[in-house]
């Protein structure tokens, strides 16, 4: 079980120190601000929608390793997804935090389920999550 734990340790802070998805888009369709001030972190969101797909998506920000992680893996996950896909999967994180429901699958997303017992670590997993979720809803007019 410990090397399960080490090696799930080793993906977040890998994540944090690489982040995927890192940076700003050149064009933009989307985008929000989160930030968690219980923790100090805070990140940009950019989104880039055509036909009902997230085609690309990138962030900036600062915070702890898990805030930063959760972003980096979130980006990963919903790049290339429809919209409803990206908040099936939106959905579905935020109750494996928060609930004890069933969720879906959720690959890789749920070495962060660990998360769940440190209540104050919630917010800072959920951060990027709840940016998307306002992203979706906050179309930049042009
Ligand atoms: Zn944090």
């Amino acid at each position: 079980m410990s090397d399960i734990v080490d090696l799930y340790q080793e993906i977040i802070l890998d994540h944090s120190k690489y982040p995927k998805n890192f940076g700003q888009l050149a064009k933009k369709t989307h985008q929000a601000l989160g930030k968690n001030p219980l923790c100090g972190d805070m990140l940009s969101l950019e989104l880039k929608i055509a036909n009902g797909k997230i085609d690309d998506i990138a962030f900036v920000g600062d915070g702890c390793a898990i805030s930063k992680a959760s972003a980096s893996l979130m980006t990963e996950f919903v790049k290339n997804k429809t919209i409803e896909e990206a908040k099936n999967i939106l959905e579905d994180f935020v109750k494996m935090l928060t609930t004890d429901d069933q969720v879906m699958d959720l690959g890789k997303l749920q070495i962060l389920s660990g998360v769940k017992d440190f209540p104050l670590r919630v917010k800072c997993a959920t951060l990027a999550w709840q940016a998307l979720k306002a992203a979706l809803l906050n179309e930049i007019k042009e």
